[in-house]
């Protein structure tokens, strides 16, 4: 058998000898990483029989695509520690996926509790340090329906059911076997650590109305340097865990009265409607018009645009009867007697943009035609929800570009630059951009999509940005930009998007007069900065830990009386600093110093200052800021200057620079 090797080597090897052998004469280094290979690019075990000529790459446990089968493997050693310790325990399956960790479910009669979770740990040390080798085989479907009875396992011929074909592939570990495509790692020992995450109740094939089971989380590393590395992270990620974070710092909270939508407190409000300013300061300057369209809207809108035949079940939907007869029709029913009317609560801006298109004829010369909306969204999502990062109402710095075909790319690049300006003054610096283009099911003609493509990469060329190709994954209407943004916790996030639309422009019917007096279809592009203003809130709270930027905090300074005798002196500061556009309180607590200071750096201040006898007599004051930095003593108009420097928006700050150097000529 003759093998290429990733340098362009080739290598005679024996009939019969292994993957691992393999790796073994090539050294034992290799031997020792190697958790799989792969022949001419598909993944195989490491113990399996090279069975004919081909290129062979090994896969170390810290590749995505070896760590991916630690997780697997684990899993399989995670059912076997099951079966060995509860007698009769009923085994399922676990998920396809292994990229986040595994899980498997079970069926043992009753929860798993935490001193089982503790047995099953550490059995499942045993197993690994035993080294218990994974052995692949194929039997036909009847020899697999024999074993699985033999073990009495009462799942298993409803999987078995499911898959094509007349043979299975089994895998054995000490006294589990299950059925699975693997690959494995040749033994348990190449598992370097794992760790169970908890367990919860579950239910076969998913099913509220089928078994009840109890499925185990866990991850699974190559060494135990990267689950030490994991567990840290997950530490950091408990402490800034938004939903804690909101409830802490008064920003945010829920109510099961109204699941998966979230209350702002007054100063998470101000955040977000701050949020929503600095958004808002930007469109004259990007050539936006805001515009507010309705909540609510009959069915029909969503019929025309799709959304009710494809997108139903994430909708709210009302039933009107006769208050729904207004206009002209007022009064032309008896009580009971107008038809229903059904309408649709909105999940989404563009229909609305689409109708408010409609109402005019638009020319050439009136495009790009840029509509922006901050209306509020709502969409039923199901069980998926989580804190702010995925919730029933929300609402997306959202606008839409109605556009002829040659204006698409000056818009793409004009959209670059206001999300570099906005993730610039988020300090969102660590940002990936995708290309995503046609799938194989779409609508449109072939030449717009090489055109809207070209033109996306164009402008990303032509601005020196580098991106990411994602072939097939645009939307079944158009191409599209996705922004990736990494936070400080390594997390990456899509905020930002653009998308071309052939679509919608086309179901609504939507035209321009041209240039050359006949009509035309537009072009219409979606796209959002932030996104979800939800959504985008909980992963900048993580992203700073709830230090936000000054421009951004609720609370941007705070005067610190140390004794009732600077009250007066505290106060003549607030007011002039929120003079100054300062948002500012004074501290009226009879605490010690020390504990006001701690109470201002737990609230995430960026300014404190400090007035006791010394400043009152002097008339100036003390500064510190969140970090600890202490400025010292600073006369009145310096400390005033000193804090309103970092206050103001980002964006207004620019404007007002640029308005004191005079016009460009
Ligand atoms: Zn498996
Ligand atoms: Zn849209």
């Amino acid at each position: 058998m003759k093998v290429t090797l990733p340098d362009g080597s080739v290598k005679e090897v024996p009939t019969g000898s292994t993957f691992l052998d393999l790796a073994k004469s090539i050294g034992p280094g290799l031997a020792k990483a190697a958790v799989a290979a792969k022949l001419d690019g598909e993944l195989v075990d490491l113990q399996a029989s090279i069975p004919k000529d081909g290129r062979v790459v090994f896969i170390r446990g810290q590749d995505p695509e070896g760590a991916d089968v630690i997780r697997h493997s684990a899993e399989h050693v995670l059912a076997t520690a099951v079966v060995r310790l509860f007698a009769g325990a009923q085994v399922t399956m676990g998920p396809a996926d292994h990229s986040k960790g595994f899980y498997y479910d079970f069926d043992v009669g009753r929860p798993f509790t935490p001193e089982d979770l503790e047995k099953i740990d550490a059995e499942m040390k045993k197993v690994i340090a035993e080294d218990v080798p994974f052995v692949r085989r194929e039997v036909t479907k009847p020899e697999a329906g024999k074993i699985f009875a033999e073990m009495g396992q009462r799942f298993k011929p409803e999987i078995l059911a499911w898959i094509p074909g007349e043979t299975v592939t089994l895998y054995q570990d000490a006294n589990f076997i299950d059925l699975c495509k693997g690959p494995h790692v040749p033994s348990a020992g190449k598992i370097g650590a794992f760790k169970l995450t908890g367990a919860a109740g579950a239910y076969w094939r998913g099913d509220a109305t089928k078994d009840p089971l109890q499925r185990i989380r866990g991850v699974a590393f190559a060494n135990k340097k990267e689950l030490e590395s994991y567990e840290k992270q997950m530490e950091l990620a408990k402490a800034r865990d938004h939903r804690k974070l909101g409830r802490e710092l008064g920003l945010v909270n829920f109510s099961p009265l109204a699941p998966a939508s979230p209350f702002f407190l007054p100063k998470g409000a101000k955040v977000y409607n701050l949020m929503v300013d600095y958004v808002r300061s930007l469109y004259d300057k990007y050539g936006y018009q805001e515009v507010i369209t309705p909540q609510i809207f009959s069915a029909e809108l969503f019929k025309t645009s799709g959304h009710y035949e494809n997108y139903a079940e994430n909708m709210y939907f009302a039933e009107a009867g006769h208050e729904a007869a207004g206009g002209e029709e007022a009064g032309a029913f008896g009580p009971g007697e107008a038809p229903t009317v059904e309408y649709a609560v909105k999940p989404m801006n563009c229909p609305g943009h689409c109708a408010l298109y409609q109402m005019d004829l638009h020319s050439f010369r009136d495009l790009p035609w840029r509509v922006a909306d901050f209306g509020r969204l709502h969409r039923a999502e199901g069980d998926a929800t989580h804190g702010l990062m995925r919730v029933r109402t929300f609402c997306q710095d959202d606008a839409h570009i109605f556009c002829a075909e040659d204006q698409m790319a000056a818009e793409m690049a004009s959209f670059v630059d206001l999300v570099d300006e906005v993730y610039g003054d988020f300090g969102l610096g660590d940002v990936k951009i995708r290309l995503a283009t046609r799938p194989e099911k779409r609508m449109g003609a072939d030449e717009q999509w090489e055109r809207a493509e070209t033109d996306l990469a164009t402008v990303l060329k032509e601005k020196g940005r580098a991106f990411d190709l994602a072939p097939g994954e645009g939307a079944f209407y158009g191409p599209k930009l996705e922004f990736h943004v990494k936070d400080a916790l390594d997390r990456s996030w899509q905020l930002g998007t653009l998308q071309v639309d052939f679509n919608l422009p086309e179901r609504f019917g939507l035209e321009y007069v041209g240039s050359d007096s006949a009509r035309h279809r537009p072009i219409m592009l979606h796209r959002a900065i932030l996104g979800s203003l939800e959504r985008f809130f909980g992963v900048y709270l993580e992203h700073t830990g709830g230090i936000f930027p000054t421009w951004l905090a609720p609370e941007q300074a705070r005067v610190i009386p140390v004794t009732d005798r600077a009250l007066a002196h505290a106060e003549k500061i607030r007011a002039a600093l929120e003079e100054r556009g300062v948002r500012a309180t004074t501290d009226h607590s009879s605490d010690k110093l020390g504990a006001k200071i701690r109470e201002a750096q737990l609230a995430k201040l960026p300014f404190m200052l400090i007035v006791g006898d010394k400043e009152v007599e002097k008339g100036g004051v003390s500064i510190r800021l969140q970090d600890g930095t202490d400025l010292g003593y600073l006369d009145l108009p310096a400390a005033l200057a000193r804090v309103a420097e970092d206050t103001e928006m980002p964006s207004h700050k620019r404007r007002r620079d640029t308005q004191k150097q005079g016009p460009v000529v």
